[in-house]
């Protein structure tokens, strides 16, 4: 061993394992930086990333989340990464799925969480997880409505109790699956307001119930089947919502 070498600092030991375990003490931020960036061992340079700390140097952190060439040293950048517009743009770029979905994981805010959802170009596990962390109802609609994916709608209408957000989706939704879908829930979670029978499939919007073709029988007898009166408001009942999507 030279002299040189007996002062040198550890973390610019020639011996990686040696380098590995100086970095989680070093206080010097650029020589850390410089590790984190560029170091040939993707284990260094994952300690050295380690030992960063999100907000103070955001800057390499999120230059090794989305440019280090080994998916696990971005998978520990990713993991600090806590501003959810990079973390959005991060999902857009990263190769590796469950990169990706620690990603999602990581953003807190909703609306970013909606902007995914509704990202037809992102990966759809992505999305699909992004739905899983939203609760408010109408923004599920607004996604269900924007879809032609089937992990994602459904993941999106499995979470929708709210009857007018379902019917929403059912008269808007730009994709016949998500409709479809969405028909089928509502006709699931529909009791018949009158004689509480399960599986009401027709719905009064002016009064706000679901109510059974007996029921409306009862009342009205039935000239045509396109023609069902409410029999709480006698208003005519657009059973349109339900007709089959092979109908339209
Ligand atoms: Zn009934
Ligand atoms: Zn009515």
């Amino acid at each position: 061993m030279t002299k040189l070498n007996l002062f040198k600092a550890k973390w610019k030991s020639s011996n990686p394992q040696i380098r590995e375990e100086a970095v989680k003490s070093l206080k010097d931020i650029a020589a850390l930086a410089d590790i984190a960036e560029n170091d040939e061992y993707p284990f260094v340079r994952k300690a050295a990333i380690n030992s960063l700390i999100w907000p103070l140097h955001s800057d390499i952190i999120t230059k090794v989340a989305i440019n280090d060439d080994d998916a696990s040293v971005r998978k520990s950048a990713i993991e600090k990464v806590k501003d959810s517009v990079i973390l959005m743009y991060i999902i857009l770029k990263e190769p590796d799925e469950d990169n990706r979905l620690t990603a999602v994981e990581n953003i807190k805010s909703t609306e970013i969480l909606a902007r995914l959802g509704k990202n037809n170009t992102a990966c759809d596990y992505a999305r699909q997880l992004a739905v899983s962390k939203i609760q408010d109802e109408e923004i599920l609609g607004e996604i269900a409505n924007q879809t032609s994916s089937y992990i994602v709608y459904s993941k999106a209408i499995d979470k929708i109790k709210q009857k007018s957000v379902l019917i929403h989706i059912i008269e808007n939704s730009v994709s016949y699956g998500a409709r479809n879908y969405a028909r089928n829930v509502l006709i699931n979670i529909s009791t018949c307001h009158k004689c509480k029978s399960s599986c009401a499939i027709y719905y009064c919007k002016s009064c706000n119930i679901s109510i059974c073709k007996k029921c409306i029988q009862e009342k009205h007898s039935l000239k045509f089947q396109s023609e069902l009166y409410c029999p709480e408001c006698n208003k005519l009942i657009d059973n349109k919502l339900y007709r089959n999507y092979f109908e339209e």
